[in-house]
């Protein structure tokens, strides 16, 4: 299954010129051999490098063959290997997927990152989104003050769009993550997103500068009237003129310029059970440096939470 995946997203030198492609089939880092997906993702020299600096599993037991099918097997055999932890599973994925992110930017940007430098991303990307999944699925309620929030999603009015965003943040790499989705009147997603939101150096920071992406990605999408709901007590009470942060002055400055541009803007706090799906995709967001995504293109398991939240 991943073997297909992979086979056809990438479209390397070889692939391209047996397609009709009029360039040089030859792997563009090391000159060595054509560039097949087995030779970018597991026999260049420099692929090599990054698989013997990770130190996963998989190589310790055997080298990777010419055969890219046996290759991910034993990969994806690793993956359901009950003596490896869950670091050590997912390691060779993200490491597989950053391989060729690295071959495009050498392609593309005639940039060359340093093996060691690709290894500790990715490991510090694995161990980002293991603690992202363990926060998620223990649900850690926040505490909240106010009874008067309400405790299920509800539909904007007719002519407004409602814009729910979240954020996670991780004290160890201080590196906040922020999602958002606009949804109409009839609670149908509009748009969604998540960004990687980095040098934050508190949760409330995180909010506010999840809030701001949220902020200009409903403007750019030609939004006037819009409510934007957050589960940050704190955020909304300062947007609010309730309460002061001197730590958020330069986000909330920043806030307020973009405010200025809309027709009616409402900030409300709600309950964590109103944004399940901005928690979500700040969860998913730990994956990417920035994702967004049309209404009929959604993350895998944005489209339940959706559902449940017209059904209750
Ligand atoms: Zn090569």
């Amino acid at each position: 299954m991943l073997w297909r995946i992979v086979s056809k997203a990438l479209p390397t030198c070889s692939r391209l010129v047996k397609r009709g492609m009029n360039i040089d089939p030859y792997c563009p880092r090391c000159h060595k051999e054509e560039e097949s997906i087995c030779h970018v993702l597991f026999k260049c020299p420099y692929a090599n490098i990054n698989w013997r600096l990770s130190n996963t599993r998989v190589l310790t037991s055997r080298q990777f063959t010419d055969d890219i099918e046996e290759n991910i097997s034993l990969i994806v055999d690793s993956y359901h290997n009950s003596n490896l932890t869950e670091q050590q599973k997912l390691d060779p994925f993200w490491l597989l997927w950053r391989i060729w992110k690295e071959r495009n930017n050498l392609v593309f940007n005639k940039f060359r990152e340093s093996p060691s430098r690709v290894v500790i991303q990715v490991q510090a990307k694995v161990k980002d989104w293991i603690n992202n999944v363990a926060n998620w699925r223990i649900n850690i309620p926040k505490p909240s003050h106010t009874t008067s929030a309400t405790s299920t999603w509800t539909t904007p009015p007719f002519s407004f769009v409602k814009c729910n965003f979240d954020a996670g943040f991780d004290v160890r790499t201080f590196q906040g993550t922020g999602g958002w989705i606009i949804r109409d009147h009839y609670g149908r997603a509009k748009a969604c997103g998540s960004s990687i939101l980095p040098h934050v150096s508190t949760p409330l920071e995180a909010e506010t500068k999840a809030l701001l992406v949220a902020i200009q990605q409903t403007w750019i999408r030609g939004y006037r009237n819009i409510i934007f709901e957050g589960d940050c007590e704190l955020l909304i009470k300062a947007l609010n003129g309730l309460s002061q942060h001197h730590e958020l002055f330069n986000p909330l400055h920043d806030i307020d310029f973009w405010t200025s541009k809309f027709s009616t803007v409402n900030f409300t706090f709600v309950g964590r059970q109103c944004i399940t799906a901005a928690h979500f995709l700040a969860s998913y967001g730990c994956n990417n440096d920035v994702f967004y995504s049309s209404s009929n293109n959604q993350p895998l398991g944005l489209q339940k939470l959706l559902c449940k939240d017209l059904n209750t």
